[in-house]
């Protein structure tokens, strides 16, 4: 769902023409004009169909947090196709923004343009800030785009709690379809057919798109992973052939009646080879199936008929197709280059965490080798601020109710809570650090001169997420937070937020991962009357955080309305090697939590002042952050994060006193190394320890013992032979203490 909003002085739009044959019937044809409104155009797409509930209810908070704001006198719901490339059927779409209109007139004076009209009009924007947003929303974003062969992890977890014994009407998709769509719709149908050919009892479902992927519906047959690859080639013989696609006049299987009663006018049967169809999109083959050069069956899974657990359950086959073997090759090359970056498989292989059934999901255990990267980046991020006036504190890992309630998270937090029952006390597992840094600084008596007061603790904090959303180090129940709290004079805030960016900038120059973000700088909207803490104070805050983001260079863009209640804060987006942004480090000014925990510190006439507090995390979480650095690398850790630095492999049993003796020299500089002494092949324990990624590899053999010298190969397969020892340690160490990336 994609919407933009508009608060306008008036709008006036006219239909003028029907855009599509289905166009709504019955509507107002004259001019309509409608004052003090806020305009929400809206385009429904594919992937909302199937949630409509769910997305029906966020498109009424986006409307009402935009209207809480504005507070318009209007809305209008303007039916708007451009906002998306891939639009919901016609059919669907109506409804929902029918179903949108009924919902928001509960609360609202609500105006709906008509629906599958082109449409005149004039709107006049209020110009505000706050006077246009876009938002985007709904259901089937974050799903993977490939999945593995299980159905339940094909489903998301939306569509699994609301599915219902309902069936699902077929509706016909007019949306002009792309070469690449129409060749995967074409590949879809030739694997059906291929089936049919080997299976004589099989008949296929529906084909189509789910979630970006291409799949094909089978049933009659049971069809196994080994069989695959002999459909796989059987289709591709079919459309070498050149095999046909015939229009024919109606279909004769049991599910493709089915599809063209829910189609009616729209339905069209197709037929390939044995195979028949009723496609539900409009012209969705290509014209000669020779134009299909290469094909591959990704998976397995399975889907209800009509998508309605009490219906048949069918197989359903992911696959892509392709003009040439050269463009499957990439896309396979493209796609094992994400899967061998997961953080979960490398994670695996080098043993840095372990996922355990007995301890629980999202609740990962850190592995030794693990536990050093994460040691490196703690004890990077402690000298990072500990000339700056950082003092270290610790905090446990549960508090008494009594703490959340008091600073608002009991509320906030509601059922994401763990709760202990303790013999006479009540407890939570601690969702926030915030809370007990509050008291740390409440207990000592403060003065102007010592403000101010800066504490640093990566502590780990529980939230009971939904374990379907759990995965790997990137989303768990316990979360390791860098957490800082900084408590200051309104007057000392320029100043702090201008050390954090700094830190900021350091951590993320030093991990290479400085090339690629932005910064998002949250202020308050129009309205500001739903914000905590006065308007100097706010004001002061604001400019303080947006003078250290152009003092720094940062690439910022000032976002009004996204503030928290409690303050303005900066998120920085960072970009990882696969293009995806995560939100890591954060600033957030805070009004709120002092006033409550009714903190103070005494100023220079000796009165008591309520400091401002400054919440801050560079990693934001470990776990998250380990995640995101493993993939980024692929593995392949630059020398001070390595868990293995260097692995020292012998050619003979001759050679392993040496090869111990200069483990020892290594080890006694700080450097992490491994020997292997196991009786294998020196080819083989070369190929093993650049399977494990370590950064160098010294081979001893005779040679090197009677010269006294080191043979390296690095990770990136460079050789130098005859090494001294002590040059290699001191080139070892400089990588190191420089942090080379
Ligand atoms: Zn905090």
């Amino acid at each position: 769902m994609k919407i933009l909003a508009v608060h306008a002085d008036y709008i006036e739009y006219q239909a003028t023409k029907k855009a599509l044959k289905s166009a709504e019937a019955n509507i107002k044809e004259e001019m309509e004009r409608v004052e003090e409104c806020l305009v929400i155009f809206t385009s429904v797409e594919k992937r909302d169909e199937g949630h409509r509930e769910i997305v029906l209810e966020q498109y009424q908070q986006e409307v009402d947090k935009v209207a809480d704001q504005v507070k318009p006198k209007n809305i209008v719901v303007y039916p708007y196709a451009h906002l998306s490339s891939s639009l919901a059927s016609p059919q669907y779409a109506e409804e929902f923004l029918k179903a949108a209109e009924k919902k928001l007139s509960v609360k609202y004076n609500v105006y709906r343009a008509p629906f599958g009209w082109y449409k005149a009009f004039t709107i006049k924007s209020k110009g505000h800030p706050l006077s246009e947003l876009s938002r985007e929303f709904g259901q089937g974003e974050n799903i993977p785009s490939v999945n593995k062969a299980s159905p339940a992890e094909n489903t998301p977890a939306s569509t699994n709690l609301k599915r219902e014994s309902k069936d699902e009407l077929f509706e016909i998709n007019n949306k002009d379809l792309s070469v690449e769509e129409k060749i995967n719709l074409t590949a879809a149908l030739l694997t059906g057919a291929a089936i049919q050919e080997l299976f004589v009892e099989a008949k296929i479902g529906s084909i189509g798109f789910y979630h970006n992927q291409t799949y094909v519906d089978i049933t009659g047959v049971k069809i196994k992973s080994d069989d695959l690859e002999r459909i796989q080639k059987h289709a591709l013989k079919l459309a070498q052939k050149g095999t046909s696609i015939e229009k024919v006049v109606a279909p004769t299987h049991e599910l493709q009646k089915q599809i063209a009663q829910d189609l009616k006018k729209d339905a069209y049967t197709y037929q390939l080879s044995k195979v028949e169809c009723v496609p539900t999109y409009a012209n969705p083959f290509i014209a000669n199936t020779k134009e299909i050069g290469a094909l591959k069956l990704l998976s397995l899974s399975s889907a209800y008929w009509k998508n309605n657990a009490s219906n048949l359950q069918l197989i359903r086959i992911n696959l892509v197709g392709f003009r040439t073997q050269e463009e499957l090759e990439k896309f396979q090359k493209e796609k094992e280059d994400q899967e061998n970056r997961s953080h979960i498989k490398i994670g695996k292989e080098q043993g840095l965490f372990i996922i355990s059934e007995l301890v629980g999901p999202g609740l990962p255990l850190i592995a030794p080798k693990g536990m050093i990267i994460r040691n490196e980046i703690t004890s990077y991020l402690w000298s990072l601020h500990k000339d700056k006036g950082y003092q270290q504190v610790w905090t446990p890992h549960i508090a008494k109710t009594e703490l959340y309630k008091t600073s608002g998270h009991w509320d906030k937090f509601g059922d994401e809570l763990f709760k202990v029952k303790g013999k006479t006390d009540d407890f939570v597992m601690k969702p926030m650090n915030c809370p007990h840094h509050m008291q740390i600084f409440d207990a000592f008596n403060h003065s102007y001169r010592d403000m101010p007061i800066r504490f640093f603790e990566p502590a780990t904090i529980y939230r009971d997420e939904k374990s379907g959303q759990l995965t790997g180090l990137s989303r768990v129940r316990a979360i390791t937070q860098d957490d800082g709290h900084l408590f200051c004079r309104t007057s000392q805030i320029k100043q702090e937020v201008k050390t954090i960016v700094g830190i900021i900038h350091e951590f993320y120059a030093t991990l290479g991962m400085d090339k690629d973000y932005w910064v998002s700088l949250s202020v308050r909207g129009d309205d500001k009357s739903k914000y905590l803490g006065e308007d100097a104070a706010w004001n002061l805050a604001e400019t303080s955080l947006e003078e250290a983001a152009i003092e720094n260079k940062l690439p910022y863009k000032r976002i009004p309305g996204e503030a928290a209640f409690y303050g303005p804060k900066l998120d920085f987006m960072f970009k990882d090697a696969l293009g995806r942004e995560w939100q890591l480090a954060t600033i957030q000014c805070d009004f709120n939590l002092p006033e409550r925990f009714n903190l103070s510190y005494m100023n220079e006439e000796g009165k008591k002042e309520r400091p401002v507090v400054i919440h801050r995390a560079i990693s934001g979480s470990l776990e998250r952050f380990l995640s995101i650095l493993i993939e980024h690398h692929a593995g392949k850790f630059p020398l001070w994060l390595s868990p293995v630095q260097v692995k020292i492999v012998t050619v003979t049993d001759r050679n392993v006193p040496f090869a111990r003796d200069l483990k020892d020299a290594l080890q006694k500089h700080g450097i992490r190394v491994e020997v292997n002494e196991d009786q294998e092949t020196i080819g083989k324990k070369v190929r093993d320890a650049q399977m494990e990624k370590v950064n160098y590899i010294v081979t001893i053999g005779d040679k090197e013992m009677e010269k006294n010298c080191l043979a390296i190969r690095t990770r990136a397969g460079d050789v130098k032979f005859e090494v001294n020892i002590a040059d290699f340690i001191k080139d070892l160490r400089t990588e190191i203490d420089t942090k080379k990336n």
